[in-house]
C-alpha cells in the first residue's frame, strides 16, 4: 500500500516484542478463515449461533462463569448432613445472619463480634479469621499432616481446600472437614449469644472431632474405629 500510494512511512523502527507477540496472535486468529469481501463488518455476539445478542444467552454465560468460580461440589456434599451443606452455602454467599447482615437488614446495633468482643462480626471473621477458630484450622491440618495457608474468605477457602490422598476415603473426610469445623464453631456462636453459654476452646475440639468421627462413620463408611483409632488413621493418610 506504501509502494502504491507513494506513502512512505516516516518512523521506521522495528516490532518490539509485545508488538511481535500481538500481530501473531493476530494471525493465528484470522488462520483458516475465510474473508468475504462482499460483506459488510458487523459487530457478531458469540454467545448464541446466529450471532445476534439476547438477554438469555448473557444471563446463561454470566451463569456459567459463576459456576466455575463456587465451590458447588464441596458444599453439596453427601458426606455431611444437608442443614451443615446449606448452612456452607449461605456462608459463601455471604448470607449468614451474622451482625454485618442484620445491619444490612436495617437493625441499629453496634456490631461487635460474640465470641472475641473484638472484631466486627462477619461470617468470614467467625470461620476463617478467629482465633479460636484458627486454633480449630491447626488442628484440622495437624490431624491430617498438611501445611495449608489459609485465603480470606469461607468461599476461597471451600474453592482451594484439594489435596491429594492416597486412598479415597481419606479424601472424603478431608472435604468434609471444613465444613464440620464451619458447622462446629457457628454452633459454638449460638450457645453463646442464645444460652449465654461461655466460649469453651476444649468443647470446640470435641465436638470438631466428635462430628468429623459421626459424619465419618455414618457417611463414608470408614472404620470399625473407636475415636481414638478414628485420629490415628486421619494421620496416616
Ligand atoms: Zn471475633
Amino acid at each position: 500500500m506504501g509502494q502504491e500510494g507513494g506513502w512512505t512511512p516516516r518512523f521506521l523502527r522495528p516490532f518490539n516484542d509485545w508488538e511481535v507477540e500481538e500481530v501473531e496472535r493476530f494471525l493465528l486468529t484470522i488462520q483458516g478463515e475465510r474473508l468475504n469481501a462482499d460483506v459488510e463488518d458487523r459487530m457478531v455476539w458469540k454467545e448464541t449461533k446466529n450471532g445476534i445478542f439476547t438477554v438469555k444467552s448473557s444471563y446463561n454465560s454470566l451463569d456459567h462463569s459463576c459456576a466455575v468460580t463456587f465451590p458447588w461440589s464441596i458444599i453439596w456434599s453427601p458426606y455431611v448432613p444437608t442443614k451443615v451443606g446449606f448452612f456452607a452455602w449461605e456462608g459463601s454467599w455471604g448470607k449468614v445472619l451474622t451482625q454485618d447482615q442484620l445491619k444490612r437488614r436495617g437493625w441499629t446495633l453496634a456490631n461487635r463480634c460474640s465470641l472475641c468482643c473484638a472484631e466486627e462480626e462477619t461470617i468470614n471473621h467467625i470461620l476463617v479469621h478467629y482465633s479460636k477458630a484458627k486454633v480449630l484450622w491447626d488442628l484440622v491440618f495437624s490431624l491430617f499432616g498438611a501445611n495449608w495457608v489459609l485465603p480470606s474468605t469461607v468461599r476461597d477457602t471451600l474453592l482451594g481446600w484439594l489435596a491429594s490422598f492416597k486412598d479415597k476415603k481419606h479424601r472424603k473426610v478431608w472435604r468434609a472437614a471444613p465444613l464440620c469445623l464451619f458447622w462446629t464453631v457457628w454452633k459454638e456462636r449460638n450457645m453463646i449469644v442464645f444460652d449465654n453459654e461461655v466460649l469453651s476452646v476444649q468443647r470446640l475440639k470435641n465436638s470438631f472431632v466428635c462430628n468429623l468421627f459421626l459424619w465419618a462413620k455414618s457417611s463414608i463408611g470408614v472404620g470399625p474405629f473407636t475415636l481414638f483409632n478414628f485420629v490415628d488413621w486421619l494421620g496416616s493418610c
